[in-house]
């Protein structure tokens, strides 16, 4: 019987109060179960679903103006083909249909933007499961359009008043809500977080990504990537796209948000960047022992990216074991240089990518564009997880291109009636 990863190296573990212990043995003995050796089919009604549902297997596509642009060969994975816009579906689809395998009755979750809780939504409506999302008021102002989509789907979006009002303080909530809970509920968490079993257990949901690299790569160019290449928030499109070759030679970058700068201050607890695989320290977040921003005390810095998404100041701690050992390349690319990369992949592809995602191609033009350092030599080809689309990030994009002269932005002007 296959047994769950708990720790990696001296990352992961669970960090937990008491109160918790109790729900999370039984999620790893129902991960044990149902995801590692497929109890009662378990895996097999997953996959059925995120094909049906989901719409995967999503392709793998040449990038040919990309391609043509850096001289080299350029593949993208589309993630944003999937069900929702994004990767997420994959583990809310996969937590919310373990639960049901478990008898639990109810779902929660966390959502900072607005993405997770979406994904998960969607999951619960298309499972048949009363689902409650907790959100803080400052994010529940600021994500209106994502707050419909829960509701529209049928979830309860409770706002948190504590703290700032963001997702830090949403996930204490859930926490403390699925204390109390825990015989009926099952709390899904976004990424490749938390206590164990999850990082390993949402790791396994979003393992088809490189599954599917694998094959399309063998069945149309009959060999392995060279590269996989994705950005990291919590770090678990780049552990799903990743996920299968760790054994093997192909070469893994995971793009970190550069923010606005790499300088912290540490008198005001602010880093303004996200970049915790490249600058974090060790140390415990959420449940498990992982690289975080902090400052000298041990205190959790407020963390900035331009793209929500990458805005944590943690990150999965197989991500971070990856790094230590050297496996996995961390890499940075800031707002600007992200937000140029959002609008040359619109205009030279045809697509419009997330935010997030964006940060992907702005490593592929700084290290291979014309004014790129050439620092990196990729082993071709190289294929980019394009974890989302950019539809929820139109309005964001407007007021950032706005506030800078980028030479690629399209015409932003608007004439007075
Ligand atoms: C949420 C999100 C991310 C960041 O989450 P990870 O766990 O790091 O993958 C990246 N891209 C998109 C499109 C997202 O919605």
């Amino acid at each position: 019987m296959s047994q769950p990863d708990t720790k990696f190296g001296d990352y992961g573990g669970q960090y937990v109060p008491e109160a918790l212990m109790p729900a999370i043995e039984e999620l790893t003995d129902a991960y044990r179960r149902y995801v590692l050796n497929n109890e009662d089919g378990f895996m097999d009604e997953f996959r059925e679903r995120l094909a049906d549902f989901g719409g995967r297997p999503t392709p793998l596509q040449r990038a040919d103006q990309l391609s043509a642009r850096y001289d080299t060969e350029v593949y993208l994975k589309r993630e944003d083909l999937l069900h929702g816009g994004a990767h997420k579906l994959n583990n809310a689809l996969g937590q919310v249909l373990l639960a049901k395998y478990m008898g639990k009755e109810r779902i929660i979750a966390e959502t900072g933007a607005g993405q997770h809780g979406t994904a998960t939504a969607m999951a619960a409506a298309h499972l048949d499961m009363p689902c409650e999302i907790y959100m803080g008021r400052r994010d529940i102002n600021r994500q209106r359009p994502n707050v419909f989509r829960m509701r529209l789907n049928g979830a309860a979006v409770t706002p948190v008043d504590v703290g700032r009002g963001t997702l830090k303080e949403a996930i204490s909530e859930t926490m403390r809500d699925w204390a109390t809970t825990v015989e009926t509920t099952h709390y899904v968490i976004g990424s490749i977080v938390g206590p164990a079993p999850f990082p390993a257990m949402v790791r396994d949901f979003h393992a088809v990504i490189s599954e599917e690299i694998e094959s399309q790569t063998a069945e149309k160019l009959d060999r392995s990537p060279g590269s996989v290449v994705a950005c990291a928030g919590g770090g678990s499109n780049t552990m799903g796209a990743f996920a299968e070759f760790l054994d093997d030679d192909v070469e893994l970058y995971a793009v970190e948000a550069g923010g606005s700068s790499l300088t912290v201050d540490e008198e005001a607890g602010v880093a303004p960047h996200s970049a915790s695989l490249s600058t974090g320290e060790e140390g415990v977040l959420h449940g498990a022992r992982t690289k975080l921003l902090q400052d000298g005390h041990g205190q959790i810095m407020e963390s900035h990216s331009v793209s929500s998404g990458l805005d944590y100041a943690g990150v999965g701690p197989q991500l971070s074991h990856l790094v230590d050992e050297g496996r996995v390349t961390p890499v940075t690319v800031d707002d600007d240089d992200a937000l140029e990369a959002f609008h040359r992949l619109s205009q030279d592809e045809g697509i419009i990518p997330a935010l997030e995602t964006a940060h992907a191609f702005g490593f592929l033009e700084a290290a291979l564009g014309p004014d790129g350092d050439g620092s990196v030599e990729f082993a071709e080809p190289i294929v980019v997880n394009v974890s989302g689309r950019g539809d929820k990030d139109l309005e964001a994009a407007i007021e950032e291109t706005e506030k800078r002269d980028l030479e690629n932005a399209p015409e932003m002007e608007v004439f007075d009636q």
